[in-house]
């Protein structure tokens, strides 16, 4: 007999899929990365192989960017809707790019401390906040600092998410959010795309202020919840 999907279920079931893959197409990129540095520091190597490794290195970095920007914190059997505690989920991503933010010279500041509650999936929230956070830390110069915090404005959250780094012009900011657009060497241009859609996704939206050579804010704007 035959067994129909619903339309949703269908959906849900490549999204899984993509979202394994992923996780499985990380390490073995991490391992390759791994002996490409090894053989980057053997002191035999001539000059024109350091340059194929490096293009090759960086490539791989690409690979791994659009696994980052695209599907990284989906695994599989989440993304399920509950309400969330924005200032806390705001805390623990800074607290998971600490480290990408101090090799770039960047300090997080994170001022949120009243809780700020919406609904939606945990997963998809986390992956907005890395990919406009790690924008921001992408923008800044070393020594700088970047601020963090959530508002509340009628029946919304505001999450502002400021950096005091290169600013975009006003085709940047009309551009931002397009598949694949990017300034940048090795960027993916689909960060943003992906938080455009998970803030539609919840009827919210996203507001760009910038000014440049003086830095960016984003303000992401979601429907709050209130028991
Ligand atoms: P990627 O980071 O791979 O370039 P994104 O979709 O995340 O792709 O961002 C698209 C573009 O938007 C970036 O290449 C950059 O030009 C611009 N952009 C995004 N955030 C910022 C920011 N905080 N400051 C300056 N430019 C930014
Ligand atoms: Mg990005």
């Amino acid at each position: 007999f035959r067994l129909e999907m619903a339309r949703s279920e269908k959906i849900h079931i490549v999204g899984q899929l993509a979202a394994s893959v992923a996780h499985e197409v990380r390490n073995p990129i991490t391992v390759v990365k791994g002996f490409m540095q090894l053989i980057q520091h053997d002191e035999e190597m001539s000059g024109r192989y350091h340059y194929y490794l490096q293009t090759m290195e960086k490539e791989l970095d690409r690979a791994t960017g659009i696994i980052n920007d695209y599907l990284s914190l989906a695994k599989p059997q989440e993304g399920c809707t509950k309400i969330i505690n924005m200032t806390e989920l705001l805390q623990f991503v800074c607290q998971t790019l600490h480290s990408y933010a101090f090799i770039n010279g960047v300090k997080l500041h994170c001022k949120a401390k009243k809780a700020y509650y919406v609904k939606g999936s945990i997963e998809k929230m986390q992956q907005l906040l890395v990919n406009i956070i790690k924008n921001g830390i992408e923008a800044s110069p070393k020594e700088s600092v970047m601020d963090l915090d959530i508002l509340e404005e009628k029946k919304h959250i505001l999450i502002k998410i400021r950096d005091y780094g290169q600013g975009m012009t006003a085709e940047q900011i009309e551009k931002a959010g397009m598949p694949f657009y990017t300034t940048k060497e090795s960027g993916t241009g689909l960060g943003l795309m992906v938080c455009y859609q998970i803030v539609e996704a919840y009827n919210g939206k996203i507001h760009i202020d910038s000014e440049l050579h003086k830095g960016t804010c984003f303000t992401i704007k979601l429907p709050a919840y209130n028991g």
